[in-house]
């Protein structure tokens, strides 16, 4: 052991050893892992080792593709024996709802390019024998499933790090984490104090602990879990090779060979929490005597669809802990205000997705970024709320307890909520709204007619439908009124900001009493935000983008933020309002200001600070419905106070509340594309459209010479709006997009055009695809739908509405 290294890995779990190992793969070689105990005392010692490439994120899926892909090199490197079952897996369904939801999986993953088939129930049992094919709907076979020796893995990774010089440092517990004068780590263990550049947090089930060493509550949590291994069964016995593993959804099982018996895993529905805070430090490899009580109910589901298991004696029963937080999904990447810490933690499935890790971090320390768009597992992704005890219990009992229960799309679920209310949240809900969840915020999905309607979760289309179109067609003939609180604000001041921000912003920065859409790109040219920025005065500016993305564009900021000269403040809970939009807006907000809002007084991309009603407002002649539109923004304490006051002035001008779902449908007939959907990190300017906003000719920005070099080769993909012929569902984001045997593209968002009567879809297609304009397939729920590129929106292809011009 050195008392310096450049980067010190905590923890000897999967995830610390691949994360070694991809540091070194990265030519990062002056690093060193220091484990408590020996490797894998923590979760990964009596790990099931399971794996697959399945994940609801299409971008993590590609990274468990790769850890898959990577265990033979790994086992080479490493010169250990990994126990690698490459054997495909099965997964069934128990009902036809069921069946039909796993059709659009399999639809999913031949995108993905992985070759997936069905089955019929009678062919899934001659696969594997002691599967009892009655109830089957059917079932679907995905080759890139199978597990390995969680110790070998580990080991194997923890070699190959080695052997391209890593240091690995055993029964060695990191104790403190502080500060050098410089910008460095003292990191203090049992053996000596080291000094590092970086540290990673992979400690597992401590590293919440470990997390609270720099002052960081990681949202986390140990939950226990149950597998079973069976003593020899003669029809496993029989099987040659390797045997499909099993996922039997209704059955809350999961199955896979083990020698000449089977292990059984449950996803029980009432699950328990374990050591909340993380594991005590003396906690050693120690298993839970089994809880049969709890998991009976499924455990007996599980019998029924193996019956075999009935007569056959039970070798052990594994009951263990392993991190869950609120997603499922781990927490990895720098954390803002602690510079070069490192979460690679709150993971659990590090059989799937521990080389993913390894590989995005290694990358994010290397280059600055992570390499790809890692969005659904960066640190950055929850904000401070979500590590609250209550809500992180909730969130997380909710998300294992449906580990393998069917979620519809339209499905609301009722964990940690309601958290974060705005002032109209009551008012709202006396107005009969039906509230969708946004960075733990409750907002307005649609308003119903009446008290006692009730939302039926559906694959399709839902009978909330009629109500949606009633929204739409009121923004579209008379007003409607979207509240904007969940749009994130900051405030830029001081004398260096029009400076800064030509720097961070790729768009030029607009003059006084204006506003401007501002793509703001990292320096490969790729997307870091859709950004408007506002400018108040000469020294004073509004950035408004995603209220999701406040804790990941923060970090961006503080990133680029310069010593002196600007100041900035989030001022997303202090400044709340409404997007007042459809042919009777400017009557509505004239009959609550004196100042003239008229095209010539106030014209589009105007903004101007005027009292609105009894509040003092900075009003944006802005919308995202394609209709004439203003946002109007209010101190958060007059929120609601503005909310009465329009909807008394727009009574009979025709004025609903509307919500999230028709914003959807209204943008879509626009084409309008928005973060998390269309927008995203992986994603340029020239793929997206935004390079119309970006302003090449303004001297340096960040990511302006990728955005010069794209604009001269050309993105490799489009953004395209869709018409499909489908009438009873809409696509969802992912569906594939084929042409001619190929998978050319994925949607990004779906929806019913209600105002033009078709179902619309944005989408990614390859541009030597997009351009000629063929007619396309995409794959809905499973079911191919023919599918035409529109070369202009559906709705006011012109902008005449928007800009409010006649004609
Ligand atoms: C019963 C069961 C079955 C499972 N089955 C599967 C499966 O089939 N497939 C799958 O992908 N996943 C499975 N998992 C989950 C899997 O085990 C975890 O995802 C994985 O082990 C997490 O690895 P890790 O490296 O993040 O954490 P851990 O394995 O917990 O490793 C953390 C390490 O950090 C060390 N450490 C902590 N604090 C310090 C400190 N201060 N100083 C030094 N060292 C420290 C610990 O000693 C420990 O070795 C299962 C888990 C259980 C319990």
């Amino acid at each position: 052991m050195k008392d310096r290294y450049r980067i010190v890995v905590i923890g000897g779990g999967i995830v610390g050893c691949s994360v070694l190992y991809h540091l070194t793969l990265r030519g990062m070689t002056d690093v060193a892992l220091i484990e408590r105990e020996d490797l894998t005392a923590g979760s990964t010692w009596h790990s099931a080792g399971g794996f697959h490439a399945m994940n609801s994120d299409t971008r993590i899926a590609a990274l468990q593709k790769y850890t898959i892909g990577l265990y033979p090199d790994i086992e080479r490197e490493g010169g250990r024996d990994i126990g690698l079952h490459l054997s495909g897996g099965l997964v069934l369904a128990g009902t036809r709802e069921r069946w039909r939801w796993l059709r659009s999986e399999l639809a999913w993953l031949r995108a993905q390019g992985i070759d997936a088939y069905e089955l019929s129930p009678d062919e899934a049992a001659e696969m594997v024998p002691i599967i009892d094919p009655s109830g089957l709907a059917g079932a679907i076979f995905d080759p890139l499933e199978g597990n390995v020796d969680p110790n070998g893995a580990t080991h194997a990774y923890a070699a190959a790090a080695r052997k391209r010089g890593a240091d690995v440092i055993l029964h060695d517990r990191v104790l403190s984490l502080t500060r050098t004068g410089g910008s460095e780590w003292r990191v203090e263990t049992e053996k000596g104090a080291i000094t590092a550049e970086h540290v990673v947090n992979a400690a597992g089930l401590w590293a919440r602990k470990v997390g609270r060493l720099v002052g960081v509550d990681h949202p986390l949590v140990p939950m226990v879990h149950h597998y079973l291994v069976t003593d020899d069964i003669p029809q496993v016995a029989a099987i040659e090779g390797d045997m499909a593993a099993v996922t039997d959804l209704e059955g809350f099982t999961y199955l896979q060979r083990e020698g000449n018996g089977v292990l059984l895993g449950v996803y029980e529905r009432n699950p328990r929490h374990w050591a909340v805070e993380g594991a005590d430090w003396d906690y050693g490899r120690e298993l839970f005597p089994p809880e049969l009580n709890r998991i009976t109910p499924e455990l007996s589901i599980g019998f029924q669809r193996f019956p075999v298991l009935n007569g056959i004696g039970i070798k052990r029963w594994v009951n263990g802990a392993f991190t869950f937080t609120p997603d499922g999904n781990p927490l990895v990447g720098p954390v803002a205000g602690v510079p070069n810490y490192w979460a690679a933690c709150g993971c659990m499935a590090g059989f799937s997705q521990g080389a993913g890790i390894g590989l995005a971090l290694a990358n994010w320390i290397a280059d600055g970024d992570p390499g790809t768009d890692v969005f659904g597992m960066d640190v950055a992704r929850f904000g401070p709320y979500a590590s609250n005890d209550r809500y992180l219990r909730e969130m997380t009992a909710q998300f294992y307890a449906r580990r393998f229960v069917m979620a519809y799309p339209n499905e609301e679920l009722p964990a940690g909520r309601p958290l974060k209310t705005t002032p109209c949240y009551d008012t709202f809900r006396e107005l009969g709204a039906r509230f969708t969840v946004n960075w733990g915020l409750e907002v307005p999905m649609y308003f119903a007619p009446s008290i006692d309607f009730a939302e039926t979760s559906t694959l399709g289309r839902s009978n909330a439908d009629p109500i949606v179109a009633e929204e739409v067609a009121a923004v579209r003939n008379a007003a409607g009124a979207y509240e904007i609180a969940q749009y994130a604000r900051y405030e830029v001041t001081g004398p260096g900001s029009e400076r800064w921000l030509d720097h961070l912003l790729s768009s030029r920065i607009p003059s006084v009493g204006n506003i401007r859409l501002a793509p703001m790109l990292n320096a490969r040219g790729w997307l870091m935000g859709d950004l408007s920025v506002t400018r108040l005065d000469e020294d004073r500016f509004w950035l408004t983008g995603s209220y999701s993305l406040q804790d990941w564009h923060g970090r961006w900021f503080e990133r680029n933020l310069p010593n002196h000269g600007v100041e900035m403040r989030n001022i997303t809970d202090h400044r709340m309002g409404f997007s007042v939009s459809g042919p009777g807006s400017r009557e509505i907000v004239q009959r609550l200001t004196p100042d003239d809002v008229s095209d010539e007084a106030f014209p589009f991309l105007a903004v101007r600070e005027m009292d609105v009603g009894s509040a003092r407002a900075v009003v944006g002649r802005i919308s995202l419905t394609g209709e004439l539109g203003y946002e109007i923004v209010v101190p958060t304490d007059l929120h609601r106070t503005l909310l009465h006051e329009l909807r008394a002035a727009g009574e009979d001008l025709g004025l609903r509340p509307i919500g999230d779902r028709a914003l959807d449908s209204l943008r879509i007939e626009k084409g309008y594309g928005i973060w998390s959907t269309e927008f995203r990190q992986d994603r340029t300017p020239g793929m997206s459209g935004l390079d119309r906003f970006v302003a090449f000719d303004k001297g340096e920005f960040i990511g302006r010479e990728a955005a010069l070099r794209e604009r001269e080769t050309g993105a490799r993909e489009s953004l395209v709006l869709l018409e499909l012929d489908a009438t009873d569902e809409d696509a969802a984001q992912d569906d594939g997009i084929w042409f001619e045997g190929r998978c050319v593209g994925s949607v990004t968002s779906g929806a019913h055009g209600h105002h033009v009567g078709k179902t619309l879809a944005l989408a990614y297609i390859d541009r030597a695809v997009a351009e000629p304009a063929p007619e396309l397939s995409v794959f809905v729920l499973g079911e191919p739908k023919t599918a035409r590129i529109l070369l202009e929106p559906p709705y006011d292809p012109k902008g005449h509405r928007l800009r409010d011009i006649a004609g």
